[in-house]
């Protein structure tokens, strides 16, 4: 039945400029499928990065699916590397990467998966297409048995000009779970993550403009964004509704499709730089919906200077109806914008 979510993807003539984006869907719901399966019986493993943040076997295997269905000759700007097979924790690890992929690709060599994983390290760029992927945005949700998502981007000449967000524990209307594509000019899209699901929707974003009756969200994880900036914003626009906190780009999607109007992000700390995996995808399927994404200061987001948003602080993202008089809030909160 794959083929009749890709044909309605494909046979809607504004997606015709960007046909890869039906390769893009496919590579998601198969990594949104295995993810899944991973998360129920995860138990809680995870190693730990660098930067202290943790990293599980679906990080990698969602990678890994991802690059695997996409044109090999694709270049992409990925979130991870492989981990080091060095130790034997590493080695495990990567034996269970293989077997989730396996579980959908069949016959994919050991050392493929994690070729498959480190191909994924191109630096960004302001020329040529390009994919970005989050294999599992919102780890730590992920972990807790909450929201996540696998964020796949399409960059052309340094813009987002494609997006698909899968969304697997998110609700929708059959049930648990859905997935969100949008290509420039072509509108925003929710689609089933079950290849025989329903037909895709076109969605839009919330129509509303008094602020006061505004939902806002902010991330589930208090150190990633600023909880008393947002408060002092939601405070100024009169907003009365609790804030609903939420791991990864399911919020873009929760603003594409009218779910709530607006979305805050104030940086956290001064030397943070937001990574292009991080709102890719969601900065289109949320604009392609009719709403405005910008950093906290106004600014439009520049996603040509390498794997972080470097001229960028913080993110809004509304309805667009409301996106003004957000961003106003906000600088009564924010110190003086910096440099770029
Ligand atoms: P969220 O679930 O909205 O909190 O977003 C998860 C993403 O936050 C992760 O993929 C990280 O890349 C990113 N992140 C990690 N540390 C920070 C930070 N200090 N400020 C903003 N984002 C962060
Ligand atoms: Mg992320």
């Amino acid at each position: 039945m794959a083929a009749h979510i890709i044909a309605a993807v494909r046979s809607d003539p504004d997606f015709t400029n960007y046909a890869e984006l039906t390769d893009a869907v496919c590579a998601v719901r198969i990594a949104s499928r295995v993810t899944r399966r991973l998360q129920a019986g995860l138990g809680g493993v995870f190693l730990t990065k660098d930067d202290r943040s943790p990293v599980t076997v679906a990080d990698y295997a969602a990678q890994a699916l991802v690059s695997l269905v996409l044109p090999s000759e694709d270049a992409i700007v990925g979130e991870e590397t492989s981990p080091d097979q060095v130790t034997s924790e590493g080695r495990e690890v990567m034996a269970r990467v293989a077997d989730a992929v396996r579980s959908e690709l069949p016959g994919v060599a050991a050392d493929e998966v994690g070729e498959a994983i480190d191909r994924c390290s191109s630096a960004g760029d302001a020329r040529g297409r390009f994919w970005v992927l989050d294999p599992i945005d919102g780890t730590k949700g992920f972990l807790r048995g909450d929201q996540y998502a696998i964020a796949l981007g399409l960059m052309e000449d340094g813009e987002i000009v494609g997006g698909v967000l899968g969304c697997p524990n998110l609700p929708s209307a059959d049930g648990r779970g859905c997935l969100f594509a949008a290509a420039r000019g072509g509108g925003s899209w929710e689609l089933s993550l079950d290849e025989d699901g329903p037909a895709p929707r076109r969605i839009g974003v919330s129509p509303v403009v008094d602020s006061t009756e505004a939902v806002f969200c902010e991330s589930a994880v208090s150190m990633h964004s600023d909880r008393g900036g947002h408060a002092g914003i939601a405070e100024r626009l009169g907003v009365t509704a609790a804030p609903v906190r939420m791991d990864s780009q399911c919020k873009y999607g929760a603003i594409a499709r009218g779910d709530a109007s607006i979305y805050l992000r104030l940086p956290s700390s001064a030397t943070y730089r937001e990574k292009i995996w991080d709102h890719a995808a969601g900065f289109i399927v949320v604009t392609e919906a009719g709403g405005a994404v910008t950093d906290a200061f106004g600014r439009e987001l520049d996603f040509s200077l390498g794997r972080t948003l470097e001229t960028n602080r913080g993110v809004v993202a509304t309805n667009g109806l409301l996106h003004r008089k957000v961003l106003a809030a906000a600088a009564t909160v924010l110190p003086e914008a910096p440099a770029a």
